[in-house]
C-alpha cells in the first residue's frame, strides 16, 4: 500500500529527514519510534501532503508523487485522500458538533451525499461508543472521547492508509486505555497504518513491525518483537534503555 523512497526534507538549513526508505503492505502496522526531533511527525505529515519534501518519492495505493520534480495541488490532493491522519491533539473544529466534524471532510472534500456520510458517521461513532454525543461540542467531551471522534473522522474518509501521530501523549494517563483499545481493534481489522508513538508496550502488541528513527534517518527496523527486545543496533539500544 504504502512506498516511500529517499524522503528528504529540510526547514532552512535544518536537515530534518535524509533520506527515509519506508514500505508497507496492506493490512500491516508499523510503530515509528525514535527519539524527539528525529523528524517522526514530518514523514507522517509528509504522507498526508501537508509537508511537501525536498527530494524523494511516496507511492500510497495508485497514487506516486515524485518530490524531485514539482508536484501540482491537484497531485497533493489526490495523495492526502488515500490517507487520514488522527494528530496528538486532536484538531477537532471546535465550533462543529461531534457529527459536524465527521462528516466535513466526506461532505466537503470528497463530494458524498450528506445522508449517507451522516449513516456512516453514526454507525462509527457508535462502534466507539460515542453516539450520545454526536450533537455535543469537542469542548464538552473528555481528551479521550475527543481523541475517539478525531480517529472515527479519520476513518469516515474511507482512507487506504491511517496516520497516527503520537494519539495518547496528550491524554491523562487513565484515559490511554481506551483510545490504544480502538486502535489496536483496527488494526486487527487489518487497517493499514503507520503509528507514531511513546507506548512501546502498545507498539509491541500492536505493531507487525517497528521502525526506529534517529536524525533523520531510518536506524533500524524490524519485527516488533526484536526491534524492542534484542535490538541491533548502538543507537536503538541507547533509546530504548533511556525509555524503558
Ligand atoms: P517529537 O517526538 O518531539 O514530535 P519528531 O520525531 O516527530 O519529534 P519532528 O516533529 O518531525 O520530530 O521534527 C523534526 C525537526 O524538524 C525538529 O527539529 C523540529 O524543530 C523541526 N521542524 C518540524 N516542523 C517544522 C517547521 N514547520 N518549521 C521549522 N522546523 C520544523
Amino acid at each position: 500500500v504504502l512506498n516511500v523512497t529517499g524522503l528528504r526534507k529540510a526547514f532552512g538549513n535544518n536537515e530534518v529527514l535524509k533520506g527515509i526508505d519506508l514500505q508497507i503492505r496492506r493490512g500491516s502496522v508499523v510503530a515509528l519510534i525514535g527519539p524527539s526531533g528525529s523528524g517522526k511527525t514530518t514523514v507522517l505529515r509528509s504522507l498526508n501532503g501537508l509537508e511537501t519534501p525536498d527530494g524523494g518519492s511516496v507511492t500510497i495505493g495508485a497514487t506516486t508523487l515524485d518530490f524531485s520534480a514539482s508536484v501540482s495541488k491537484k497531485q497533493v490532493a489526490e495523495l492526502r485522500d488515500r490517507s487520514a491522519m488522527v494528530f496528538q491533539h486532536y484538531n477537532l473544529f471546535p465550533h462543529m458538533t461531534v457529527l459536524q466534524n465527521v462528516i466535513e471532510g466526506p461532505v466537503q472534500v470528497q463530494k458524498r451525499p450528506r445522508a449517507e456520510a451522516t449513516t456512516e458517521a453514526e454507525s462509527l461513532l457508535a462502534r466507539v461508543g460515542l453516539l450520545e454525543k454526536k450533537d455535543s461540542y469537542p469542548f464538552e467531551l473528555s481528551g479521550g472521547q475527543q481523541q475517539r471522534v478525531g480517529i472515527v473522522r479519520a476513518l469516515a474518509l474511507r482512507p487506504q492508509l491511517l496516520l497516527f501521530d503520537e494519539p495518547t501523549s496528550a491524554l491523562d494517563p487513565e484515559l490511554v486505555g481506551d483510545v490504544l483499545t480502538v486502535i489496536k481493534e483496527l488494526a486487527q481489522e487489518g487497517w493499514t497504518m503507520v503509528l507514531v508513538t511513546h507506548e512501546l508496550a502498545f507498539a509491541r502488541q500492536t505493531a507487525d513491525e517497528v521502525v526506529f528513527m534517529d536524525g533523520g534517518v531510518v536506524v533500524e527496523r524490524g519485527p516488533a518483537a526484536e526491534v524492542l527486545s534484542a535490538p541491533q543496533e548502538a543507537r536503538t539500544q541507547q533509546f530504548l534503555q533511556r525509555v524503558l
